[in-house]
């Protein structure tokens, strides 16, 4: 075992499955996946591989809180309507270190965190029809069966047998989990797992998209910016000249205010506690900044007394419950529409007067911007490629580690430093 970087890397001289494509250096420049090459070159490399369990490097956090190994992973082949997945880029969003805190949230360890990523399909399991060996693809966490009545709905991206499941460690078709290290079976999270070269998904969890797309940006595209992008657009859909209040200037939050901003809304009010982030939401069309802490009474009264009686919309995007209950309470009765993105801890409750609601203030919630995976998110991806969206992905991303440094991308998002870290594998 050696120390790289801060963290422990497990070298266990056993001889890889990997094909020979994968074990060059990485460097970003070899990445041309919109070439006809490439791509032939990626398939020819995962045919060998196919229906064999490979063994492939994954951070596995195996305490709650404690910094991520890379270990020698083992990764059984694809069962029935499942895929396997070559991941190529991914980043890390606060849904993970919550999870890996488990300070609020239910602990389940030996665990590969991971959700926000891109990638290549290295092979696929019975059944599956919609994917093959090389396409270019966005694993999310919460998926699209296509069949259930949610997936039917127009109004719904609640997948009846795919939706978002914290509490799930194991694949939906046998209960088990695809990954072991040590000859100890390694949990799953959120169906996606992508802190590691290699993950198994359901494939109503993955979507195709263009390949000519940049991997090393569209990775956020897979959960938080579309999260925040669609709960402005699809949930909140604040109309021309209105104002808009985002708690919480994260990725999400700001990814809302792209939105807020790309609908036209005339006043985006940024409400962070953390002062830092105000000058960077500056460049996502955020117009005016709240911090709670400068206040003596409650942000809700600050919103409302600035918005003459409170704003047309709210976004949180923080996970404190307290801020859920204000973003509700600080728009306008009457037409004011509240929407939650972030995730409590397990034991909160929100909690409103009801007359907050009576006076004609409606509260919704989101998961994944209302987004449904596989229907929506290869079409948000074609207009980011043909610039049809004003979305400026690059804006999001303000940090880079390798594989090996997965650990650094935690702290960034403990300081509060940034937005996403991308992680590149292979490197
Ligand atoms: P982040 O940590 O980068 O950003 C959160 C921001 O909220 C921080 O800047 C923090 O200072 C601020 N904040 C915390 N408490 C606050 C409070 N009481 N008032 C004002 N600001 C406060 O996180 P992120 O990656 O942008 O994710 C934001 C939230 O969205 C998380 O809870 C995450 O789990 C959740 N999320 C939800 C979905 C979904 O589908 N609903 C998807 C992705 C992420
Ligand atoms: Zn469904």
């Amino acid at each position: 075992m050696m120390k790289q970087n801060g963290i422990l890397v497990h070298s266990t001289g056993g001889r890889s499955t990997l094909p020979p494509f994968f074990h060059h250096k990485y460097h970003p420049q070899h990445l041309h996946y919109s070439t006809k090459r490439s791509l032939r070159v990626v398939k020819a490399a995962m045919s060998n591989t196919a229906g064999q369990v490979i063994k492939c490097k994954a951070a596995v956090s195996w305490e709650a809180g404690k910094p991520l190994v890379i270990e020698e992973v083992e990764l059984a082949p694809p069962q029935a309507n499942e895929v396997r997945i070559k991941i190529l880029f991914t980043s890390l969003c606060h849904t993970d270190v919550y999870f890996w805190e488990a300070k609020g949230q239910k602990p389940a360890f030996p665990r590969i965190f991971g959700h926000e990523a891109a990638g290549v399909v290295e092979s696929v399991g019975e059944g599956v029809t919609d994917l093959k060996p090389g396409d270019t693809v966005l694993p999310v966490f919460t998926g699209e069966c296509k069949e259930c009545r949610h997936c039917k709905s127009e109004e719904s991206n609640m997948c009846d047998l795919l939706r978002i499941n914290t509490d799930r460690t194991v694949m939906l078709s046998d209960g088990k989990s695809r990954f072991s290290a040590k000859g100890k079976p390694i949990y799953h999270f959120l169906g996606t797992s992508t802190f590691s070269e290699y993950t198994v998904a359901h494939v109503g969890s993955v979507a195709k998209i263009n390949p000519a797309a940049p991997l090393d940006k569209v990775c956020v595209l897979s959960c938080g910016i579309s999260t925040g992008l669609g709960a402005a657009i699809n949930v909140a859909k604040p109309k021309k000249g209105s104002s808009v209040a985002v708690f919480g200037l994260g990725a999400v939050g700001l990814a809302a205010a792209e939105g807020a901003r790309i609908s036209g809304a005339s006043r985006i009010i940024g409400v962070d506690l953390n002062a830092s982030r105000f000058e960077q939401a500056k460049k996502f069309g955020v117009t005016e900044f709240v911090n709670p802490k400068d206040h003596d009474k409650p942000v809700q009264e600050v919103i409302a007394e600035m918005t003459d009686g409170g704003v047309d919309r709210s976004i949180e995007c923080t996970g404190s419950v307290a801020a859920m209950i204000s973003a509700f309470e600080c728009v306008h009765d009457g037409w004011g529409v509240a929407v939650l993105v972030g995730v409590p801890n397990r034991d909160d409750s929100f909690k409103t007067h009801p007359i907050n609601l009576l006076n004609e203030r409606t509260l919704k919630g989101t998961f994944f911007g209302n987004f449904k995976p596989r229907t929506d998110l290869p079409r948000l991806v074609e207009k980011y490629v043909n610039k049809e969206l004003d979305l400026q992905l690059e804006k999001f991303i303000t940090h880079e580690v390798s594989f090996s440094d997965i650990n650094k991308a935690f702290d960034y998002m403990l300081k509060g430093e940034g937005l996403r870290c991308i992680i590149r594998m292979g490197a």
